[in-house]
C-alpha cells in the first residue's frame, strides 16, 4: 500500500527507539511498516485534560482526580486491602489496593499529594478507585494532558506510553492529501486535538468506517468485474433432462425455489463465469435447487463438483444427487477423505476421465490430485458456515468454472449489498408447503426431570428427539453439559429406549453409521454435540432438546431447530438452559422463542451482539476490518455503496488512493 503515500510508508525500525526486540514485539500485533502503526487504532479514550472535582464524583464514571491523604489503612476485609482516603475541600475518595509493597504504602502518608485516574465504584465505604493509575507529588502537580488519551489494543511487554510515543512520530511522516484520503482524519485518532470530545472522536470514526466499507465494497466489485472479463464454458438450455427430475420429484418447488432455478440457469447460459450466492434458510429446499445447476451442465457433459462441509452432509448429498440424476442418466461419485484408497483411486479416475459427471464430496474433492476432466460447474454447500477460502481455492483450478455458494446463513439485506458486491445474490424465501411451527420452549434447567418425563411420553408415541450438548466428555474447566455423561444419564432414565452418541470426534464411519441407525429408527434418540447442525435429515425426528442454549450463537440454535419439523407431526424444541440467565441472554432466547424466521433472528442477533458470530468466517478468513465495526456501523453501509458506485462513475483516481489506503493486506493489490 505505498502508491497513495510515497515516503510515509517505511518500515517500523526507521522509527526512534524501535530496535530488534521492540520489533519483533510489534510484529507479533501485526505492525511491520508505520501504515500499519498508522491504521492500529485506539479501541477507546481517556478524558485525563481535567480535574474531577471529589464532590462532583459518580458511580461507573472515569477521571481524573486530586487530593491530600487523609488515612491509610490496611483493612482486612473477605480480602486484605491498602484503603487510602484522599480528600480536597469538596468530598472524599477512597484509593484500594488489593495488590501493594510496603513501598508503596510508605510514599502514600497522611499529608501526601496524590493524582488518580480510573473508574469510580461504589465501595462499601463510599466512592473508590480500585488500583487507580496515580501519582504522588510534593508541591506541583503534574502538567495535564492536552485533548484525550488514546488507549490502543497492545500486546505483552508493549506499554501504552511506548505506543503512544510511536504513534507521535507518525505525524512527521509526509502523508498524501490527495483525493481526499484518510490520512489527516487517521492522525487525529492518534492524537486528537485538544478540545475534540468523545462524540467528535465517534464521528471522525464514522466517517473513516464509511471510508473502509466503501473500500471494501470497492475490492468486491473490484473482483466481480474481474470475473467478467473471463470466460468459460457457456451452458445453454440443451436437453430436457430438468423437466424430466421435475416430473420425477414427487413433490412441487416453491415459487422461491422455481425463481431461483431461473436465475442459476440464465446466469449459465454466458461465457461470463457465474459466482452466485442461494441464500435460504435450513430446509428451504436449497439442495435440489443446486441439482437443477448440475443437470444443466451434464447435459453438456461437462462435469459439476459438489463440496460439502463434512462428510456426513457429503454422504447425504450423494443420496440425494444419486436418487435425483441417476435415472437420467447422469453417474455420480462420492469422494471423502476417509474412503478407502482404492476405492479413492477408483473415483478419482473416474472423474478425471470424465466418465462421472456429478462428484460429491468434502474437500478431498479439491486436493490437488484430483483434476477434473471437464469442470464446468462448482457448487459449494456451505450451510451456515459461510467461508471464502474454499471459494478462492476453487477459482484457483485452472478454467474458471461457474460457481454457486449456498448458505443457510440469513444475512441482513444491508451487509450483502457490500461484503458480498462480488455476488449475484437469490433468496429462496418461502418453505415448502405443509411446514410446521416449532413450538420453542425456554426452560431451566432446574426443571430438568420434567424435562425428560416429556421426552418419554413424546418416545411413547413413535417419536425421535434429539439430545444436543455444547461439550462432548465432561471439562473441569467449563460448567457446560456434555454429550458422553447426557447419553449415559439419558440412557439410564429411559432404559425401554435406545440411545445413540454422535459427536465429532468419532470416525466418520463410526458417525455414518450412527446416523445411519438413527435414520432407519434403530435409536430412539440422538445424543450428540452441533455436529448435527449441519444437514441431517431425519423426518420421524420431532422433539429437539438443546443445552447450554445461553451459550450459542443464534444462528446456529436456528440451524440446530431446523433438524426437526421436517415431518408431518408437529415438532417441539426445548431450549434447556442454565440458570441464572443474564438480561440479554434472556432476550436472545426469546428472539429464537417467538421466531422460526432466520433473516428475523440474524438480525436481532446483529443487534443484541453484533456481527461477530455471523460474520466470524468472512472476518477471520478473509479479512478483518481495520475500523469499521459491524455492531457499530452497519447503517453506513448504504451510503459507502452508493459512494463506491459514484467513486467508480465520476472519479476513478479517488478510487485507487481509497484502496491503497485501506486495502487490507491478504486481500493484495486490486486494481478497479
Ligand atoms: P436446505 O435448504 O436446508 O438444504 P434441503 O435441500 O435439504 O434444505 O431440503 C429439505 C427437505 O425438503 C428435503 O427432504 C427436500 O427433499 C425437501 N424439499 C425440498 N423442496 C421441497 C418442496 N418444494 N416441497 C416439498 N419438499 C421439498
Ligand atoms: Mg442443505
Amino acid at each position: 500500500m505505498t502508491a497513495g503515500n510515497p515516503g510515509a510508508d517505511l518500515p517500523v525500525t526507521s522509527l526512534r527507539g524501535v530496535g530488534p526486540s521492540l520489533k519483533t514485539t510489534l510484529e507479533r500485533i501485526g505492525i511491520f511498516r508505520t501504515t500499519d502503526l498508522l491504521l492500529h487504532l485506539p479501541t477507546r479514550y481517556q478524558d485525563r485534560s481535567h480535574v474531577t472535582n471529589l464532590g462532583q464524583i459518580e458511580a461507573d464514571q472515569e477521571c481524573l482526580v486530586r487530593g491530600r491523604v487523609v488515612t491509610t489503612k490496611v483493612s482486612f476485609g473477605r480480602k486484605r486491602s491498602l484503603l487510602v482516603t484522599i480528600e480536597d475541600g469538596s468530598g472524599y475518595l477512597g484509593l484500594r489496593f488489593f495488590h501493594f509493597s510496603r513501598r508503596q504504602q510508605a510514599g502514600l502518608q497522611t499529608g501526601t499529594q496524590v493524582q488518580a485516574f480510573g473508574e469510580i465504584r461504589f465501595g462499601p465505604s463510599g466512592f473508590e478507585m480500585i488500583h487507580p493509575d496515580y501519582r504522588a507529588f510534593d508541591s506541583d502537580p503534574p502538567t495535564l494532558e492536552a485533548g484525550l488519551t488514546p488507549i490502543y489494543p497492545t500486546t505483552k511487554g508493549l506499554g501504552q506510553n511506548r505506543l503512544r510515543s510511536l504513534t507521535a512520530q507518525l505525524e512527521k511522516l509526509p502523508w498524501s492529501t490527495d483525493h481526499g484520503t484518510p490520512y489527516a482524519d487517521l492522525l487525529l485518532l492518534h492524537k486528537p486535538s485538544a478540545e475534540m470530545t468523545a462524540t467528535e472522536i465517534a464521528s471522525v470514526q464514522e466517517r473513516l468506517a464509511k471510508d473502509e466499507l466503501t473500500a471494501y465494497y470497492l475490492i468486491m466489485r473490484g473482483r466481480q468485474l474481474e470475473r467478467q472479463r473471463q470466460a468459460t464454458t457457456a451452458l445453454p438450455r440443451a436437453q430436457q433432462l430438468g423437466r424430466q427430475l421435475l416430473n420425477n420429484l414427487g413433490f412441487q418447488l416453491t415459487g422461491a425455489q422455481r425463481r431461483v432455478v431461473r436465475e442459476v440457469l440464465e446466469d449459465l447460459e454466458t461465457k461470463q463465469p457465474m459466482l452466485r450466492l442461494v441464500q435460504g434458510d435450513v430446509g428451504s429446499g436449497k439442495t435440489v435447487v443446486a441439482a437443477f445447476a448440475a443437470i444443466r451442465a451434464a447435459e453438456h457433459f461437462t462435469q459439476t463438483a459438489i463440496m460439502a462441509p463434512t462428510e456426513i452432509l457429503a454422504e447425504q448429498h450423494y443420496v440425494n444427487f444419486s436418487r435425483w440424476l441417476s435415472p437420467l442418466g447422469i453417474s455420480v461419485v462420492l469422494l471423502t477423505g476417509s474412503q478407502p484408497a482404492k476405492e479413492r483411486r477408483q473415483v478419482t479416475t473416474q472423474i478425471s476421465s470424465g466418465e462421472a459427471l456429478v462428484a460429491v464430496g468434502t474437500h478431498a474433492l479439491f486436493q490437488q490430485h484430483v483434476s477434473f476432466a471437464k469442470l464446468a460447474l462448482t457448487i459449494i454447500d456451505e450451510q451456515h458456515r459461510f467461508g471464502v477460502h474454499q471459494r478462492m481455492a476453487l477459482r484457483n483450478k485452472g478454467l474458471v468454472p461457474h460457481q454457486l455458494v449456498m448458505t443457510a446463513t440469513p444475512i441482513p439485506r444491508t451487509l450483502t449489498m457490500a461484503l458480498y458486491a462480488d455476488m449475484a445474490v437469490s433468496l429462496i424465501d418461502e418453505l415448502p408447503r405443509g411446514r410446521q411451527a416449532i413450538d420453542t420452549r425456554v426452560v431451566a434447567d432446574s426443571r430438568r426431570a420434567e424435562v425428560v418425563s416429556r421426552l418419554r411420553d413424546s418416545l411413547a408415541k413413535g417419536g425421535q428427539a434429539y439430545w444436543v450438548c455444547p461439550l462432548i466428555e465432561k471439562s473441569d474447566h467449563l460448567d457446560l453439559a456434555d454429550a458422553e455423561s447426557t447419553a449415559t444419564a439419558i440412557a439410564e432414565a429411559l432404559p425401554e429406549h435406545r440411545v445413540g452418541l454422535l459427536h465429532g470426534r468419532m470416525s466418520s464411519a463410526k458417525k455414518a453409521d450412527v446416523m445411519q441407525s438413527f435414520s432407519a429408527g434403530e435409536l430412539d434418540v440422538l445424543v450428540a454435540t452441533t455436529v448435527i447442525e449441519v444437514g441431517v435429515d431425519v423426518a420421524n425426528a420431532n422433539l429437539m432438546i438443546i443445552e447450554n442454549p445461553e451459550r450459542m450463537g443464534l444462528t446456529q440454535l436456528h440451524q440446530l431447530r431446523g433438524r426437526v419439523g421436517r415431518g408431518d407431526t408437529r415438532a417441539s424444541c426445548i431450549l434447556l438452559y442454565k440458570s441464572p440467565l443474564g438480561a440479554n441472554a434472556k432476550a436472545r432466547l426469546q428472539v429464537i422463542r417467538d421466531s422460526q424466521d432466520g433473516f428475523y433472528i440474524a438480525e436481532q442477533d446483529l443487534n443484541l451482539r453484533g456481527g461477530g458470530e455471523l460474520l466470524g468466517t468472512r472476518q477471520t478468513g478473509e479479512q478483518s476490518f481495520r475500523l469499521a465495526d459491524l455492531r457499530k456501523h452497519a447503517h453506513l453501509i448504504p451510503e459507502a455503496v452508493a459512494r463506491g458506485d459514484e467513486l467508480l462513475r465520476s472519479a476513478p483516481q479517488s478510487v485507487q488512493a481509497l484502496l491503497d489506503a485501506w486495502a487490507p493486506a491478504d486481500t493484495g493489490h486490486i486494481s478497479v
